[in-house]
């Protein structure tokens, strides 16, 4: 198939591009390279099937040729990110879905919406599933992100009851791996530098708040399936493994051998409490579940970070 991955060039639809490359698919990445990197596809960048654009996917979709898919994963994701780049965030969410389905309706091909937890906020509900209509702010901080994904879900939601575009959505769980930005402010990578430089790691709060993260290998093999599905609502991906920060903190301090210990700092506005996908319906529609073991995966995080610091 002719596939286009916006934000191609970021951290998870890389990997995803390179997926697909396995596979025999023609992949057309866009990325204006605000958040993802071209190092990110250096390893494929030379693959024939492979192409990179350089555009802002929420002014334009400059893609030549029919498409048989169209996988829309552009978007800052960082905490961080939202505050430096709101706008970037909202025109992601809105404008660059709109262009992205119109360009299905023209194609007459099918979307993926990478949606995410914080559709859900900070749950009430625990662990999340999808039936569960969530607990955002709709003007704090992260709101540009938040709000910006759930417009993203309707609008994907309307193109396919009115327009009748194929859809998939899919609900994307903190995802930890090779090619997260070092510095993009996340906890694995904050983490795994500090650690790296025998530095304590900053624990914001007091710890016991919980993710659940899903090594990358593993939510790219979600995506594949839900695309081929036939599941038109939206679906939660994620290891439903889920611990706090302080025991994510112990983890990489131990495996680093890292002294240096935690230090604590203040918590984010309206940061989640708790986190952890419900993936029943992933289970049953999808046949997927998580394979990678937190231990393994992190490890070959840490790696991963060690040779981009040596660098
Ligand atoms: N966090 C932390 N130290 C850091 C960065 C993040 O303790 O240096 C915490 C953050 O407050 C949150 C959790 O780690 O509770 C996950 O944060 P992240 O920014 O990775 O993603 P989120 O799930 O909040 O989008």
């Amino acid at each position: 198939m002719r596939i286009c991955v916006t934000g191609g060039a970021g951290f998870v639809a890389s990997h995803l591009c390179e997926r697909l490359l396995s596979e025999g698919h023609e992949v057309i990445a866009v990325d204006n390279y605000v958040t993802g990197a071209k190092r990110n596809v250096a390893t494929f960048l030379d693959n024939p099937r492979f192409t990179l654009i350089e555009a802002d996917v929420s002014k334009e979709l400059p893609v030549e040729g029919k498409l048989d898919r169209v996988f829309h994963m552009a978007s800052p994701a960082s905490p961080i990110d939202y505050v430096e780049l709101p706008f970037a965030t909202l025109h992601a969410g809105s404008d660059a879905t709109e262009l992205a389905l119109e360009r299905c309706v023209t194609d007459g091909a099918r979307f993926f919406l990478a949606s995410t937890s914080e559709v859900y906020g900070d749950p009430a509900v625990h662990p999340q599933v999808e039936s569960y209509w969530g607990n955002v702010n709709p003007i704090g901080p992260r709101s540009v992100y938040d709000e910006a994904k759930r417009y993203a879900e309707a609008l994907t939601m309307a193109y396919q009851r009115y327009k009748g575009v194929e859809t998939r959505i899919i609900r994307i769980f903190n995802t930890y791996g090779p090619r997260m930005r070092p510095n993009d402010g996340r906890v694995v990578p904050a983490f795994c530098g500090q650690a790296l430089e025998g530095k304590p790691l900053t624990v914001f709060g007091d710890g016991t708040q919980t993710r659940s993260f899903c090594y990358v290998s593993d939510l790219v093999d979600g995506i594949i399936r839900l695309m081929e599905s036939d599941l038109g609502t939206p679906c939660n991906v994620g290891n439903p493994s889920e611990r706090t920060m302080l025991e994510l903190a112990a983890h990489i301090n131990e495996y680093t051998g890292n002294q240096a210990g935690i230090i604590h700092k203040p918590l984010p506005k309206d940061d989640p409490t708790r986190r952890k996908p419900d993936i029943s319906l992933a289970r049953e529609r999808l046949g997927w579940e998580p394979k990678i073991e937190f231990a393994d995966g992190m490890a070959r995080t840490v790696e991963y970070f060690r040779e981009v610091l040596a660098k």
